[in-house]
């Protein structure tokens, strides 16, 4: 495959942002092909179009001034067929930062690109309007348990009223159960620790992570505390921005960081954790996001050293072991933010196999893309739902009773393939598995 020149013509290139482009990143590519195998679409398609190195080829390919493939839909298509998975990330010896760079690459394509005024609604909608305002979104998922709660969406199903609702009908499938939107007010901005306090951390309750998961917050919070840790929850923290900078939307992606690190620096704590893998991710990159800006690169810089996926935190602190016993079969299912994008293996098996009685059993290519991706499994389902059946069919393979895995995202997707093939298994967080066995109770009683 012939290359492009390695050096852009920011005069002669027409596209809005091109400029920014790294191509430092971009250029150590050797064009090897080892990270071919372990691209998920790519082994589903067989395009090298839809592999790492075809979508870097056509990154480079748009961005010059020379330009023989147009940035349009086409080129579009492959771009955002990508998962942001990484796994190309691990396998690769040159070291390509594969995710920034196509992070970028879909920043550009937002900034040139004329999308139909019913993306751009919902983009606009999702983005803009409802992920960084707490109040908004607070109130839609309030709605969105009672209609729940209410037993309308039971009558909507009956009726087969969301088969006439299209592409709407398909997302409602989609929604898991809303807990009580009460239970949020347990999660106080200071949780003391459990005897004389250890530690001063601060803690991310995120934003969809909060109002789905309020259980695994705080389960969190207890595991924190009962390892002494002062735990503090900023009323005033915004969502990380993590679904912004996968889907190109730079601009409030930046503003959220921005308030972000505001927020925790005001905290003086020596550690910020996160549950979430995709959100620690792009947490942890705030550092990459911000080079740019003269005012906050060097406090992005030491906001992101601060960040620990809570696994991660657990095994640097050396965790007081846990002592109830759990006699269950378990199985554990990798984040690709967590194992690719953090490079956090170990520490959530470490955790796993620290509770009594608790059996281990390894998933087949665990360390593979469950088809979740942030919203992919909305905006691509028919390649979501085909990855996720391979998942499926290893998961199944274990026998296990409970699939631990640490990202929402994750646990929402094999929650859907677990219930479509009626397996008998719960799906959880690790972290949720280890307060249980703090606390002496079954996760299955
Ligand atoms: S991020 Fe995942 S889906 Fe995208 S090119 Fe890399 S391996 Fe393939
Ligand atoms: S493994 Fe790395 S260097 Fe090789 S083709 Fe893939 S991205 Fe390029």
């Amino acid at each position: 495959m012939q290359q492009p020149q390695t050096q852009p013509d920011p005069q002669t290139n027409p596209l809005i942002g091109a400029e920014f482009f790294s191509w430092n990143k971009w250029d150590a590519c050797t064009h090897c092909g080892l990270c071919l195998p372990t691209c998920p679409t790519y082994r589903e398609l067989g395009l090298e179009t839809d592999s790492p190195r075809g979508r870097l080829y056509l990154m480079g390919t748009a961005f010059r001034d020379q330009n023989p493939m147009p940035i349009n839909d086409d080129w579009a298509k492959y771009i955002y067929r990508c998962l942001d998975c990484r796994a190309c990330e691990t396998a690769c010896p040159s070291g390509v930062h594969f995710g920034e760079v196509i992070e970028e690459a879909r920043a550009i394509y937002e900034l040139n690109a004329e999308r139909p005024i019913e993306q751009r609604f919902w983009r606009r909608l999702a983005f803009k309007e409802l992920l960084p305002n707490k109040d908004r979104l607070d109130l839609v998922f309030e709605m969105m348990w009672l209609y729940q709660r209410l037993g309308i969406r039971w009558l909507v199903q009956k009726l087969g009223i969301l088969k006439l609702m299209g592409k709407l009908g398909e997302m409602e499938s989609l929604l898991p159960d809303i807990p009580n939107p009460f239970l949020k007010h347990n999660i106080r901005e200071f949780t003391p620790a459990k005897g004389k306090a250890r530690h001063r951390v601060g803690f991310i309750s995120g934003c969809v992570m909060n109002q789905v998961f309020t259980e695994t917050n705080l389960a969190t919070i207890r595991v924190l505390t009962e390892n002494g840790c002062d735990v503090i929850t900023p009323a005033q923290q915004m969502c990380c921005g993590a679904l912004h900078v996968h889907n190109g939307v730079r601009d409030t992606a930046l503003a959220l960081a921005r308030k972000n690190i505001d927020v925790f620096e005001a905290e003086d704590v020596e550690a910020i954790i996160i549950n979430s893998a995709g959100c620690g991710a792009t947490l942890k990159e705030y550092e990459a996001l911000m080079e740019h800006d003269p005012v906050y690169a060097e406090r992005a810089k030491t906001f992101s050293s601060k960040m620990r996926d809570i696994s991660e935190f657990l095994a640097e602190i050396e965790m007081i072991p846990p002592k109830g016993e759990i006699k269950r079969r378990v199985t554990y299912d990798e984040p690709c933010h967590l194992v690719h994008g953090q490079k956090v293996q170990l520490q959530p098996r470490t955790i796993l196999q620290s509770i009594p009685g608790l059996e281990l059993i390894e998933l087949t290519e665990s360390e593979w893309c469950c088809g979740s991706a942030g919203i992919y499994n909305i905006t691509q389902p028919e390649m979501s739902r085909e990855i996720l059946e391979r998942k499926i069919k290893h998961i199944a393979e274990t026998d296990a009773e409970i699939v631990a895995t640490g990202n929402p995202g994750c646990i929402l997707q094999i929650q859907l393939g677990v219930k479509a093939h009626r397996l008998p298994m719960k799906v959880m967080h690790p972290i949720e598995l280890l307060d249980r066995s703090y606390w002496g109770i079954d996760p299955l009683g």
